[in-house]
């Protein structure tokens, strides 16, 4: 190796390292990005974005019909994402034929969704959604098959299938 270019190594090397800590808080703005509020939509931006179908179960807590759903038959593997922000929610080897004629999971990704108690059906359900956007995905009822005993009961409008 000659003078010239073995200086300019022992040079680049420092700056590298430097660049590192200058590009390490842009890292962290983009990652921001994904961040829930960057979620917090309105009804018009929502609308924009979404099918009118889709629009319906995320937005308005809307449920597909029974059966209409192509994801009830779905059995490659792969992983179920929010349509609304895409986050991942479901992974293929958790999810089971119930036989309700909904996507049928027992198990979602940690931390990928959170519930709230409702009362659309008089008797008490505990509704599940995106943790990112908000989203509503389904329902989820304590007979489910172990390990966990959940049926998390899921419209298929509300997700996007991504085979592996
Ligand atoms: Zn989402």
């Amino acid at each position: 190796m000659n003078q010239f270019l073995s200086r300019r190594i022992f040079i680049l090397i420092p700056t590298m390292s430097i660049l590192k800590v200058i590009f390490r808080p842009m890292q962290a703005l983009a990652s921001s990005i994904n961040s829930k509020e960057e979620w917090n939509l309105s009804n018009d931006e929502w609308k924009s974005r979404l099918s009118p179908e889709s629009y319906y179960i995320l937005r308005d807590e809307g449920t597909e019909r029974a059966f209409s759903s192509k994801l009830n038959n779905e059995k490659r593997k792969g992983v179920f994402h929010c349509a609304g922000c895409d986050l991942a929610l479901f992974l293929s080897e958790k999810k089971y034929d119930s036989g309700t004629g909904w996507p049928s999971f027992w198990d979602a990704i940690q931390g990928s969704v959170e519930t709230k108690v409702d009362f659309k059906l008089i008797v008490p359900r505990t509704e599940y959604h995106c943790s990112r956007c908000g989203g509503h995905q389904g329902h989820v009822f304590n007979d489910g098959p172990q390990p966990t005993g959940k049926r998390y009961c899921n419209n298929g409008l509300a997700l996007r299938f991504v085979p592996e």
